[in-house]
């Protein structure tokens, strides 16, 4: 390469240091080709320049671009690799030169006839990617007023080498913003889903409970021992839909938050003011531990408290019979900090960052020994940052995990 760039001159090398550095910085895959046929066509000096590009799939070649103006039902048209110029050039991976286009049967003279071309010379030059595997061709056609030089030869080379590797990084970023695209579609289909399903649960479902409850207070001592596992279930199946249904809290944004100014201290004590049945059978202690002055902050207090049940339920359920959790709340500065410990089973570091998406649960489904659809932590993390906090774990696996919620303290911004 240092041989070639000797040969090149100094002029020709800038021009060819500054496309390098054009190329290197398109995204774009069809700017990138045009920019390549201009180029290609002035270095060499000629008439016109095309690309032709290896179909990955069919392993077809088609004339992605050209300076004249291909009609489009020939570029869609494939050039086989056997019986034509380009598909030589690129199957055999070295530069080619045709001294009279029209005395070699390889030329498909359709095109030229269809654009009202001559093609008289060609000088054809493979494209490669960074592991030197042809994906196209680059032409430079009708050299002007000499015949094409060593030196045409050398600089058509370099662009198509830098060239190559552009195109195939343009079309690695074409495909990852499709997938992006479609992502975000499925994550959308996904949402519209969760609304739709919890709504049209939740209808038949307070049907099931009420007519429960009136079932319950009607019921023989017998007949209650069966009763209240429906009952039970029915309300765990409640609390699931909630979650569901609270994410619309998030799409709709913080207009539907009813902000008003809270004292989170008591916000904590009332929401923990009676034990937790679950707590209780599993003979977990819960400490709450809250300052004496009052931490006003502005909230929606009924989606604080959704976040915070969320955290305490997870420690409850991810804690061992006859563990701790504890419940703090204390002034930081400008915030207010809640945090939820627990001396539970604790998150390996490689889940840490990612218990805060969507449908994130460390246990495989097939697999799963607590109840929940990986909402929770999701849930919490949206509804924190619409009331302009943080939320952030600490944990270590076997020993326990500590949630933190930081909120702004009302009047402070
Ligand atoms: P789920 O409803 O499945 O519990 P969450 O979003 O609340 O969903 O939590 C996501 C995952 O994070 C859980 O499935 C669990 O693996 C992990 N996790 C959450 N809280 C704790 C905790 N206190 N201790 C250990 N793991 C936890």
């Amino acid at each position: 390469m240092r041989e070639r760039f000797a040969k090149l001159g100094v002029t020709r090398l800038a021009r060819m240091v500054e496309v390098s550095r054009i190329l290197n910085a398109a995204t774009n895959l069809d700017q990138l080709l045009t920019y390549i046929i201009k180029e290609a066509a002035t270095l060499t000096n000629t008439e016109a320049a095309s690309i032709l590009l290896l179909d990955p799939d069919t392993r077809d070649l088609y004339v992605t671009a050209s300076s004249n103006d291909i009609p489009p039902q020939m570029a869609s048209t494939p050039v086989p690799l056997d019986n034509s110029i380009a598909g030589v050039i690129l199957q055999a991976n070295k530069p080619m030169y045709i001294s009279d286009a029209a005395s070699d049967p390889r030329w498909n003279k359709k095109i030229d006839e269809a654009i009202n071309f001559q093609t008289r010379t060609i000088l054809g030059v493979p494209m490669r990617d960074v592991d030197r595997k042809p994906v196209g061709v680059l032409e430079a056609i009708n050299k002007i007023g000499s015949e094409f030089t060593r030196q045409d030869a050398e600089m058509l080379t370099i662009l198509a080498d830098i060239a190559g590797v552009a195109v195939e990084r343009a079309r690695l970023n074409e495909n990852l913003q499709r997938a992006y695209v479609e992502l975000n579609d499925l994550d959308q289909l996904k949402t519209d889903f969760i609304a739709i399903a919890s709504h049209e649960l939740r209808t038949p479902l307070s049907v099931i409970l009420g007519y429960l409850s009136f079932l319950r207070e009607e019921s023989t001592p017998e007949l209650l021992s069966q009763i209240d596992p429906v009952l039970d279930a029915a309300v765990h199946l409640r609390t699931l839909i909630q979650d569901m249904l609270n994410f619309q809290y998030v799409s709709t944004g913080r207009e539907m938050l009813k902000l008003t100014e809270v004292d989170i201290v008591t916000l904590v004590r009332d929401m923990t003011a009676d034990r937790d049945e679950t707590a209780v059978v599993k003979r977990q202690t819960i400490t709450v531990d809250l300052p004496g002055e009052s931490l006003p902050i502005l909230a929606d207090p009924s989606v604080v408290e959704v976040v915070l049940s969320n955290l305490i339920d997870n420690a409850i359920k991810f804690t061992p019979q006859g563990g701790c959790i504890d419940i703090t709340a204390e002034r930081h500065g400008q915030e207010v900090w809640v945090c939820v410990s627990d001396n539970g089973i604790g998150i390996a570091d490689d889940h840490l960052d990612r218990i805060f998406g969507r449908f994130y649960q460390i246990e495989s489904p097939n697999r799963r020994q607590h109840e929940g659809i990986g909402l929770g932590l999701a849930l919490a993390k949206e509804l924190i940052e619409l009331h302009q906090g943080r939320i952030w774990v600490n944990s270590d696996e076997g020993v326990g995990s500590n949630f933190f919620i930081a909120l702004p303290l009302a009047g402070m911004s």
